[in-house]
């Protein structure tokens, strides 16, 4: 996707430009559904700092534009960048260590950020062969928070300022495992969403409160999350660290505000851990009310950071939505992926807050995760009678996914490291690995059977109907999705072919 190239043109006064890029595996989507994607959040707000500071930046995404690599460098060096960004995942990491290569066989200086950095910091001593693949592919990398230390980093680069070599700064941080971390969030400038930008990453499902929105602009309150899940990764999650840095409400409202001016009907808050302290989500809230701003809004959230009160507070400035990690319905599962000291207590939070999200009128997504450390049939069992109990608007099921910066992985015994290393791909779409105590194959089968069991049942047919009535009247929703039915079933087929 293009961003908004003419209007950052309009005011850049360095001629020298700087192309921002998301890798994605272009032709071979892992989902044959919608779904909802996210901005490269980070990217814009790099995009924004540099746009500050002067300089021509363009995005290229190649989650939302469907682009081949060959298409993406035609793009790329189209605009004769000095520099490229280039962002990417785990489970891209061969298609951003490509793109790297050839950006610098053009002359372009290549900066990697995001959670693939992460993933090399834990490679980077371990395997030579990929250490020569990431140089050759990279001049520098920023591993951790890099919405500030980017645009720092060109500057330096760009206006040769003295001082130490960013190189040896750099690199000298990412082999001693230094995280930059976003300490003062308050020096962000804003991120920039043209129109086009705020369709293409529109909440994808139906709910009845968000109904006819179609322009979504996101927004990020905090960086870093306090917990100590076993299984987090940058892969998903938007923040590094664990200190929790938070931005002051005030700014917040006037970044909202600034979306609401470019044409936003909805937020969506991006903060790994917006609920974790309580002052900072009731002062968010507060200044949303006295600024009388309602719009609606969706946020991630778990089960023990929410309570009724907060909830009513937030349902009073724009509440509709929350995407809530719940990750399992077994006990010692939840203890295992150190998401709780207490699972008990943990799965009695689900139990009695999901009442209170229908109450309140709060649409909900349960993610859920299967293919935890020592997961039998029985304790999948138990996820899924806690989802058709607590019968959220919608559910996801993750496969548990031993990615390097977990520190799950980074307990591992070298020869499970091995043979996760050796794994063709990976992501928590499919199981490529398995730690619970069945085969890889039988976790993607509970997966599907997860969803069945969900979905496929009167009672929630019956609920999503009611919510919904008016959903059917529309033709485009039918088309969309019989179209999506019939994508489905032409892409299985030639799969088996
Ligand atoms: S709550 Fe989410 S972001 Fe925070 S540590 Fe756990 S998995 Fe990571």
């Amino acid at each position: 996707m293009d961003v908004s190239c003419a209007e950052i043109k309009s005011i850049s006064t360095i001629k020298d430009s700087v192309t921002l890029i998301r890798v994605d595996h272009s032709f071979q989507s892992f989902f044959s559904h919608p779904r909802h994607s996210h901005p490269p959040l980070d990217l814009l707000y790099i995009q924004s700092g540099l746009r500050e500071i002067g300089f021509d930046a363009c995005l290229i995404d190649m989650w939302v534009s469907r682009q081949s690599i060959g298409q993406v460098l035609q793009t790329v060096l189209s605009t004769h960048p000095k520099f490229a960004i280039i962002k990417a995942y785990t489970w891209c990491i061969h298609v951003s260590l490509e793109l790297g290569r050839l950006l610098r066989k053009k002359d372009v200086i290549t900066i990697a950020v995001g959670q693939h950095v992460n993933h090399a910091s834990v490679l980077w001593e371990e395997n030579a062969t990929f250490k020569n693949n990431w140089l050759q592919a990279f001049d520098f990398s920023i591993h951790g928070a890099p919405e500030l230390e980017c645009p720092r980093l060109i500057k330096k680069l760009f206006f040769k300022q003295p001082g130490k070599n960013s190189s040896a700064i750099i690199y000298q941080q990412f082999s001693t495992n230094h995280i930059v971390s976003l300490s003062q969030p308050e020096h962000l400038s804003y991120p920039q969403f043209t129109d086009k930008m705020m369709k293409a990453y529109a909440f994808p499902f139906p709910v009845a409160s968000l109904r006819g929105i179609k322009k979504w602009a996101y927004v990020q309150t905090s960086w870093g999350c306090p917990y100590g899940c076993l299984h987090c990764s940058g892969a998903v999650r938007k923040s590094f660290g664990k200190t929790h840095y938070k931005r002051n409400p005030t700014q917040v409202i006037d970044e909202i505000i600034f979306h609401i001016q470019k044409g936003a009907q909805a937020i969506c808050f991006e903060d790994d851990a917006l609920f974790a302290d309580k002052r900072h989500i009731q002062a968010l809230c507060d200044a949303m009310m006295q600024q009388h701003i309602n719009i609606p809004w969706m946020a991630h959230a778990r089960p023990d950071e929410l309570d009724e009160t907060t909830l009513k507070k937030a349902t009073h400035c724009g509440l509709k939505l929350l995407k809530i990690g719940v990750e399992s319905g077994a006990k010692k599962q939840i203890e295992i992926i150190g998401k709780a000291r207490s699972g008990k207590k943990w799965i009695e939070q689900v139990r009695h807050i999901f009442p209170i999200l229908h109450h309140l009128n709060i649409a909900s997504i349960a993610m859920f995760m299967i293919g935890t450390p020592g997961e039998t049939s029985e304790d999948i069992k138990r996820s899924i009678l806690l989802a058709r109990e607590i019968l959220p608007d919608y559910v996801q099921v993750q496969i548990f996914t031993p990615y390097p910066d977990t520190p799950y992985y980074q307990h591992l015994p070298q020869v499970d490291r091995k043979e996760i290393n050796r794994m063709p791909s990976y992501h928590y779409h499919r199981c490529q690995w398995s730690a619970a105590r069945m085969s890889k194959k039988n976790v993607s089968r509970y997966q599907i059977h997860f969803y069945r069991l969900f979905y496929l049942r009167t009672n929630y047919m019956l609920q999503f109907l009611k919510k919904n009535k008016d959903l059917f009247k529309q033709r485009s929703f039918l088309t969309d999705a019989f179209k999506s039915f019939i994508n489905k079933r032409v892409k299985e087929i030639w799969r088996t072919r």
